[in-house]
């Protein structure tokens, strides 16, 4: 699933093996609805008062404060227990207008899982981001759309494929699939990203601290001269980006023509969820995503341009992205409001189950989501062994 003029360069052998292959990889396969039903509600570990992934990142995050070092914590603890994901830092440092001489901390945090066979160099990257820092001001800020929820939604989200990408990368090693390069090789991280937010007034040089360094970082990365791709930038497929989810009643338009494509692969999966009555939220205009055709969204990016966030230092350098942000924004944006009490359960439950089943159709794990009774009886099965 990605557009075919993103396409990275294909070796002789790799072409000709597509040639002959082309009937099972031609190619993007919707989930059947027995996996959509098979995608897992995060709740109640959702809850903003006592849920296990969301209660713990609705306190003040500013970076380089206790309270950001206790989101790091969350974030590296929940994937412990997901050993596979592998963990790296990417750290940066700056001046803020509001501090003066003092450089400030700031950490992104990478979790990654690729085929376990594929060379770094050779996978392409669905890249799943929040940002997790909060504002500095108002004190006591907590942020909670803006993104502590979206933040809890992308650890729902691993959890939810991670099993089944395991059965999926097993079972082509047993069937002699892997390493073949019979398409490019795919890979999943998620982004928690710091230093989104401005210290004092958004300009360019207040803002977007971790995701510009990040991108700075990522583009002088090479992978080896054989690699498929050039930079650790280029290997990003999608960078997917959640923003302002959790309030009730979301609208969120697609803002950029070149990704209408996969806007339209998460507003499929959406409309399918509600159809199988997977959703609990009934929004008012039916949908959180809603759509419009390619000219509405092109005449849309002609007159309003997009919102700023984590993506642009990416989307200057050529990265697809996919912005998942309500427009309007929710009326509790950057106020004390933007609390646990103003989320809505329901709405960040949902939204996790979308992302979800996106990111289990991206990966194409159809055949390898597993119902729970199904995963009780594996386990079962393996302990009698
Ligand atoms: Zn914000």
């Amino acid at each position: 699933m990605r557009s075919s003029e993103h396409n990275p360069p294909r070796t002789l052998r790799s072409a000709l093996l597509t040639l002959i292959c082309i009937p099972t990889l031609l190619a993007y396969a919707p989930l059947s609805d027995s996996s959509l039903r098979r995608i897992p509600s995060g709740a109640p570990d959702l809850d903003a008062q006592t849920g296990a992934l969301l209660a713990p990142l609705l306190i003040p995050r500013v970076p380089g404060t206790p309270g950001s070092e206790a989101a790091q914590r969350h974030f590296a603890g929940f994937f412990a227990a997901l050993p596979r994901w592998r963990l790296e830092w990417q750290n940066s440092s700056s001046r803020t207008p509001a501090t003066g001489d003092a450089l400030v901390p700031f950490a992104n945090l990478v979790f990654a899982r690729d085929p376990p066979w594929a060379r770094a160099g050779d996978v392409g990257r669905l890249t799943l981001v929040a940002h997790y820092d909060s504002l500095y001001e108002p004190e006591g800020f907590v942020g909670a759309v803006d993104s502590a929820a979206p933040c809890a939604m992308l650890m729902h989200v691993a959890r939810s494929i991670d099993a089944a990408l395991t059965r999926k990368w097993e079972a082509m090693e047993a069937d002699g699939e892997a390493g073949l390069g019979l398409e490019e090789e795919r890979g999943v991280q998620v982004v928690f990203m710091d230093g989104e937010e401005a210290w004092h007034k958004w300009s360019e040089e207040d803002s977007l601290y971790g995701a510009r360094a990040m991108a700075e970082s990522w583009e002088t990365e090479l992978y080896p001269a054989a690699s498929t791709y050039r930079t650790r930038l280029e290997s990003i497929d999608l960078f997917l980006l959640l923003d302002l989810l959790g309030g009730p009643d979301p609208t969120v338009p697609s803002y950029f023509p070149e990704t209408h494509w996969a806007y339209r692969g998460m507003a499929k999966v959406e409309e399918r969820m509600r159809k199988l009555g997977v959703l609990t939220t009934k929004p008012k205009s039916g949908v959180f995503l809603i759509d419009g055709d390619k000219e509405q969204v092109q005449r849309r990016a002609g007159n309003v341009g997009y919102v700023m966030d984590d993506h642009v230092p990416f989307l200057r350098r050529g990265v697809d992205v996919l912005h998942i942000i309500p427009g309007p924004f929710p009326p509790v944006w950057h106020s004390m409001r933007d609390d646990g009490d103003h989320l809505d359960r329901d709405a960040v439950d949902d939204w996790a189950r979308i992302v979800a089943g996106f990111t289990a159709e991206w990966m194409e794990l159809d055949e390898f989501m597993v119902g729970e009774k199904e995963e009780r009886l594996e386990i079962r099965s393996r302990e009698e062994l």
